[in-house]
């Protein structure tokens, strides 16, 4: 299929060119690794202003910081903290050669780390770290890191550089953080973030992208210092599958060492998400303190990701009751207001972005209680867990916040749907597209992130 350019794109960027690579007719396939990027962020922490029986806001919640975007020379390149497992009762370490495990910087008064052939399982309890099958070697410290002259696999999968193991916040488990150089890091997010079949001019785009990302989330992170890393190894953040990386994905991440998108001297954090529908989301809107800045804001956008099986989606008819569970389920977890939702009677969009995608949510009940929500709050609640209820199919999920919606009698239906994932930043269905087209990368980031400029940040 030939996908016609259909807007005039104004190349901003300075700094390096590349070699655009060979046109290939290829087309985009099946479902994306959709990422999600900073869901987590929007599933714990998404800033709605509670509104109940039409009066002002009567609370802001949550509460959080701002934090200012960092600049742009940075230095030297960054050691990001990637959550590589969350919750394990135990861990199984390997390598190549021996495992050495020992205490973190600040606790190095306090033990010396010793050399263990591999495999290596560790458990946490209440007095410390258990290294089991290691007779009397239990650790009371606060965290333990990991080296070894080889990689290291965690399962089944392999890991640069060092870890650190924390205990979890679930007494008895642990969680594992891989500290790895940036470079290092980001061809672990390409390989799981894009289609191996695509173009490499996609995956240069993405890297820029990618690393823009996590510079700004290890910088905010690094700052508030309120926990042991700056990133989860999911869609949650950007999905990470350590050393297992094809060329095209080192290469991508090599051709653009140091490179990121920035806006006014600051590094600009490159969301992306699967496919952005034709219209893009506002970064203001869809995250806590998302910048409000030009390269954020959402556009309406030429078609380029309509290949993408989510680029229109719906209807959907869902039981009122069972959404409103759902709803309920997830505001208890992210203790937002929503928990006192009695029966849905209305729901509303009440506000829109200026490329015609919801900003606002409006959900009203039987006690005449409205609650706001922003409109990845408002996906995430709908598709949330909750007790008695099984998982929802993925054919029964809202796969965006675009989307028309209406009380009819017990059951509410979504229409229109329109693409995958917060639709902020770079669409990867659009990219891949434009690839395609022989558009080259820089083109396609300043397609996607207007007005940034691509400066190297070290
Ligand atoms: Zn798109």
């Amino acid at each position: 299929m030939v996908l016609r350019p259909p807007i005039q794109v104004q190349n901003e960027v300075e700094g390096p060119t590349w070699s655009v690579p060979s046109r290939r007719s290829r087309r985009a396939m099946g479902l994306l690794f959709c990422s999600l990027v900073a869901l987590t962020a929007s599933l714990t922490v998404s800033l709605v202003g509670c509104q109940q029986n039409g009066g002002g806001p009567v609370a802001v919640w949550p509460k959080i910081l701002p934090s200012p975007l960092p600049r742009v020379s940075l230095g030297a390149e960054p050691t990001v903290r990637v959550r590589i497992v969350r919750r394990a009762l135990e861990v199984t370490l390997g390598s190549g050669s021996d495992l050495v495990i020992g205490p973190v910087a600040s606790q190095q008064d306090l033990a010396s780390a010793q050399r263990f052939a591999s495999p290596v399982v560790i458990s946490h309890d209440s007095r410390g770290f258990v290294i089991r099958g290691h007779q009397g070697v239990r650790w009371a410290l606060d965290a333990l890191r990991v080296e070894s002259a080889s990689p290291i696999t965690v399962g089944s999968v392999v890991y640069p550089q060092m870890l650190v193991i924390h205990p979890s916040s679930v007494l008895g488990k642990v969680d594992v953080v891989n500290h790895v150089s940036m470079e290092s890091y980001l061809p672990g997010v390409l390989e799981k973030e894009l289609y191996s079949s695509w173009e490499p001019g996609t995956f240069v785009a993405q890297a820029v992208a990618a690393r823009s990302y996590a510079i700004t989330e290890h910088y905010k992170h690094s700052k508030l210092a309120k926990r042991f890393f700056d990133l989860e190894s999911t869609t949650a953040s950007q999905a990470y599958v350590g050393l297992n990386a094809s060329s095209r994905a080192r290469e991508a991440v090599a051709q653009t060492r140091g490179l990121v998108l920035s806006y006014k001297g600051r590094i600009v954090p490159g969301y992306y998400s699967s496919c952005c529908g034709g219209s893009s989301q506002d970064a203001a809107i869809a995250f806590p303190h998302g910048p409000d800045i030009a390269p954020l804001r959402g556009l309406r956008r030429a078609g380029w990701c309509h290949q993408s099986k989510r680029y229109r989606w719906g209807p959907l008819s869902r039981e009122i009751d069972a959404l409103g569970r759902r709803m309920v389920a997830w505001a208890v977890k992210n203790k937002h207001p929503l928990a006192q939702l009695k029966r849905i009677v209305q729901i509303q969009v009440t506000k829109f972005n200026r490329s015609g995608r919801p900003a606002l949510f409006i959900v009203l009940d039987t006690t005449g209680k409205r609650y706001s929500l922003t409109a990845e709050s408002f996906r995430f609640a709908c598709n949330a867990n909750a007790p008695g209820l099984g998982k929802l199919k993925s054919h029964a999920k809202l796969y965006s916040s675009h989307v028309q919606v209406q009380v009819v009698g017990d059951k509410v239906q979504f229409t229109d749907g329109r693409g995958f994932g917060h639709g902020v930043g770079m669409c990867q269905f659009g990219a891949e597209a434009m690839a395609q087209n022989g558009i080259d990368p820089a083109q396609i980031l300043s397609y996607y992130y207007p007005q940034s400029i691509l400066r190297r940040a070290y």
